[in-house]
């Protein structure tokens, strides 16, 4: 099993790149499709711009080759509307105009425009500006990811957690969906760094992420929260389920067989919080929930998993294993 992780975000230099043509001429689309056609790119077409500018925040493409000369709405007017909008404003757009005058190249730039072609376009010229466009949106987007992920265990890291729990908090209130919450932390993790090191320490979070990573399922989100603690966001997932996954995840680190020198099972203790219905608790006291769970499963004398269900008129903290 695989969770939703670091490193799936498709590269947009992979097969078929969305590419958005907004231009008022049939024949310049004509021409694209068929010049470009050896690029891996799936054109789409938008004859105004008003129509662009809707099929941009639709489709998110990868790169947009925009007219200046239309009709219904000028390309500068098109560009602005596409660089107010958060949907769209991190969508590179190249200016593709007959208009070669200095002002329109100024004003397209200083849009946000990322690049200016002149029509009639030399097609070889052309074909290098989209490739160099694409590459650039892939290294902004994938250096992007690496400032949300953990350094040492790969994992998604706090500031990612911080960004997608309330994003995941929202969504789960808006639509009445279940959400769950776990952390995880490791037992007298201290003890093993002050005995075998902090290399060995390394090896073992590294070791408890590769067996989160197995044992979460495809749209959980495992995060570093930071030193031995691990958070895992479940959307879609009751609590009852979120325990069951916890335990699993508490015999599969109590099971593991690590290198020597380390002659020890690691544990660990894990804290739930989660509700099926929208709940009457804030997106840090759910949190906190969780957090409180975590410490009454260590008090219980740790290896163990505790969980409430905050979405429950009473809630009240369960072992996962009762
Ligand atoms: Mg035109």
């Amino acid at each position: 099993m695989t969770h939703s992780g670091p490193g799936d975000i498709n590269g947009e230099g992979a097969p078929g790149a969305a590419v958005l043509v907004i231009d008022d001429s049939p024949d310049v689309h004509r021409i694209l499709h068929a010049r470009l056609r050896q690029e891996n790119i799936t054109f789409h077409s938008a004859l105004t711009g008003p129509d662009g500018v809707a099929m941009a925040a639709a489709m998110n493409p990868a790169l947009i080759l925009l007219d200046l000369d239309m009709p219904c709405m000028h390309g500068l007017d098109v560009l602005a509307m596409l660089k107010a909008d958060s949907a769209t404003h991190d969508i590179p757009v190249i200016v593709v105009s007959g208009n070669s005058g200095p002002n329109d190249k100024v004003k397209a730039f200083d849009l946000g425009a990322v690049d200016y072609v002149t029509k009639p376009f030399e097609m070889t010229e052309l074909r290098v500006r989209v490739r160099q466009a694409l590459k650039m949106r892939q290294l902004i987007q994938m250096l992007a990811q690496r400032a949300q992920i953990d350094g040492l265990t790969g994992l998604w890291n706090r500031s990612f957690f911080d960004q997608r729990w309330s994003e995941e908090y929202a969504r789960a209130v808006r639509y009445g969906h279940p959400l769950s919450l776990a952390v995880v932390d490791l037992d007298h993790f201290k003890s093993i760094n002050d005995t075998y090191g902090h290399l060995v320490g390394d090896t073992v979070l590294c070791g408890v992420a590769r067996i989160l990573h197995q044992e979460c399922r495809a749209h959980d989100l495992v995060c570093r929260f930071g030193g031995e603690e691990f958070v895992i966001v479940m959307p879609e997932t009751t609590p009852e389920d979120a325990a069951q996954v916890c335990e699993r995840i508490r015999e599969a680190v109590e099971r593991e067989v690590w290198e020597r020198p380390l002659d020890r099972n690691v544990t660990a203790s894990i804290g739930v919080a989660g509700a099926s219905r929208p709940a009457e608790i804030g997106e840090q006291e759910w949190v906190d929930t969780a957090d409180r769970n975590l410490y009454a499963a260590k008090k219980a004398g740790r290896n163990s998993v505790r969980w409430t269900d905050v979405g429950a008129v009473a809630p009240s903290v369960r072992a996962a294993n009762e």
